[in-house]
């Protein structure tokens, strides 16, 4: 995966790759797919969501450059792969699921591992999670129509998002990277990608 998924493919950070090379991928799926672990794809889990293609989680890992002291907040834990991924590269991760079942596995999965420095939220992360709130690391790992308000208000001053946004219907969506400088909230768009809906409310 390593030298054949994600190097060729713009993934330079060598703590990035670390950190894809430590999470076992496999552990993430349910036992039917863990033979697929190391396929270049999105797989799908429970609920009718997915785990994101491992080159996806890489650079959108690496376009946030998560800080050893860095606390991160994800949206959309899924699987809790990613979560464990930005849980190697920074000291705490929060991560929100609207997905009763899928909050509760990623949880179980996370603290089986070990990965004790994250914390799964049940709710509705396009109000981000005010408790912990500024986060120098913001990862939406499902697409949004409009960047939700609560997540810019949310991140700390030269803090990064990276978010996918709609573009139309049956289009492939804009990863956005939005940084924070002095007051000022900017983004350039990264790649087209394709993730499962933000659903609010
Ligand atoms: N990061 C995951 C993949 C995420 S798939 C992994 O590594 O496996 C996107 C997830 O976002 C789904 O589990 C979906 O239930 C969740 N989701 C969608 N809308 C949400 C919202 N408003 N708040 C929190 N989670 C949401």
């Amino acid at each position: 995966m390593i030298a054949e998924q994600l190097q060729p493919h713009g993934v330079t950070d060598v703590r990035v790759l670390q950190a894809m090379a430590d999470v076992p991928r496999e552990e993430f799926l349910p036992p039917r797919l863990k033979g697929h672990a190391y396929e270049d794809r999105a797989l799908g889990i429970e609920c009718g969501q997915t785990i994101s293609q491992p080159l996806v989680v890489a650079l959108m890992t690496q376009a946030v450059a998560p800080q050893p002291d860095d606390v991160a907040l994800e949206v959309g834990a899924g699987s809790g792969y990613q979560a464990a991924v930005l849980s190697r590269l920074c000291r705490r991760v929060i991560t929100i699921e609207r997905e009763p079942a899928l909050a509760e596995h990623a949880g179980a999965t996370l603290k089986r591992l070990g990965y004790e420095n994250v914390e799964v939220v049940l709710g509705d992360g396009s109000l981000g999670s005010a408790r912990s709130a500024l986060y120098p690391v913001i990862l939406v790992a499902c697409a949004a129509r409009e960047v939700p308000p609560a997540l810019i208000e949310q991140l700390a001053e030269a803090g990064r998002m990276v978010i996918p946004v709609e573009t139309g219907a049956g289009q492939p969506q804009d990863l956005r990277l939005y940084t924070r400088a002095a007051e000022e909230v900017t983004y350039r768009s990264l790649f087209p990608v394709l993730f499962v809906p933000l659903r609010t409310g």
